[in-house]
């Protein structure tokens, strides 16, 4: 019996949704800045080939500039010191990309403490909730802060002890990369680490633990208010970048409407 098939009905009847959780990409989009004496990416920038002009009369293209971790962006292992020798971007198998969904929503707690982390209890009381972790899952950090992607200065949200940005604590990150059933964490914000997480210990323990275990990062995540807690499909796409270390993506949910 076919699967698709119904599937196919169900987004013709508009019972199943495709909603997009990737933050618009422009010059304006929101990118990491790291402190002195680290290097920085760059956003995107635009360049014009032709625009229907002498250089292209009927048509109309750019050249593009952009950071492999820019905007809505997946890290891949080779990314980190714990993960350089896994998978490049190019090499993650697609069927890792596309899974369940889950959603850990703390959005009272980020508006409360923008440096509010999640602790394995925080799982583990999801769980007594919603039942364990489903197979090639992608756990999604829901914490409000992509309604403040319209505002650099507010979504980085630094001072100068940093940026102050909910995350996960070394903890937690380490339950992640040690649950079987993950196979990437989701954020709403510019990185998969708290703002702080230059000071914890290790530093960057979301980047650390998730990808030296060959699990994968999502960032700038939006509407994710609009999913359910269990249920929704997500579809992952970054780009083949051969050797990247990560890829500016899009990424999809299907969403069952009640
Ligand atoms: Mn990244």
């Amino acid at each position: 019996m076919s699967v698709l098939q119904p599937l196919m009905s169900a987004l013709n009847a508009g019972t199943v949704e495709v909603l997009d959780l990737t933050t618009p990409l422009s010059t304006e989009t929101p990118i990491l800045s790291l402190p002195q004496p680290f290097a920085n990416t760059v956003g995107l920038s635009l360049s014009e080939v032709s625009n229907f002009n002498d250089s292209g009369p009927a048509w109309a293209w750019n050249d593009i500039t952009i950071g492999e971790h820019a905007g809505t962006h997946l890290d891949a292992p080779t990314h980190w010191i714990s993960g350089k020798d896994g998978k490049s971007v190019d090499q993650i198998e697609p069927a890792r990309l596309v899974g369940p969904a889950v959603v850990i929503d703390k959005t009272a707690e980020a508006a409360a403490n923008p440096d509010f982390v999640l602790e394995p209890s925080h799982f583990e009381e999801w769980q007594a909730e919603h039942g364990d972790l489903p197979d090639n899952c992608w756990v999604l950090f829901r914490t409000g802060w992509s309604a403040r992607g319209g505002d650099t200065a507010a979504f980085i949200n630094a001072d100068d002890a940093g940026p102050h940005t909910p995350g996960v604590s070394p903890a937690a990150a380490q339950w992640l990369a040690t649950n079987a059933s993950v196979s990437g964490f989701g954020v709403e914000t510019v990185g998969i680490d708290a703002g702080q997480a230059a000071t914890f210990e290790p530093m960057f323990p979301a980047h650390f633990y998730l990808l030296g275990a060959d699990k994968y990062g999502l960032t700038s995540l939006r509407d994710l208010d609009r999913l359910p807690a269990t249920g929704a499909t997500i579809v992952v796409a970054p780009l083949p970048i051969v050797d990247g270390t990560g890829s500016p993506a899009r990424a999809y949910a299907l969403v069952e409407n009640a």
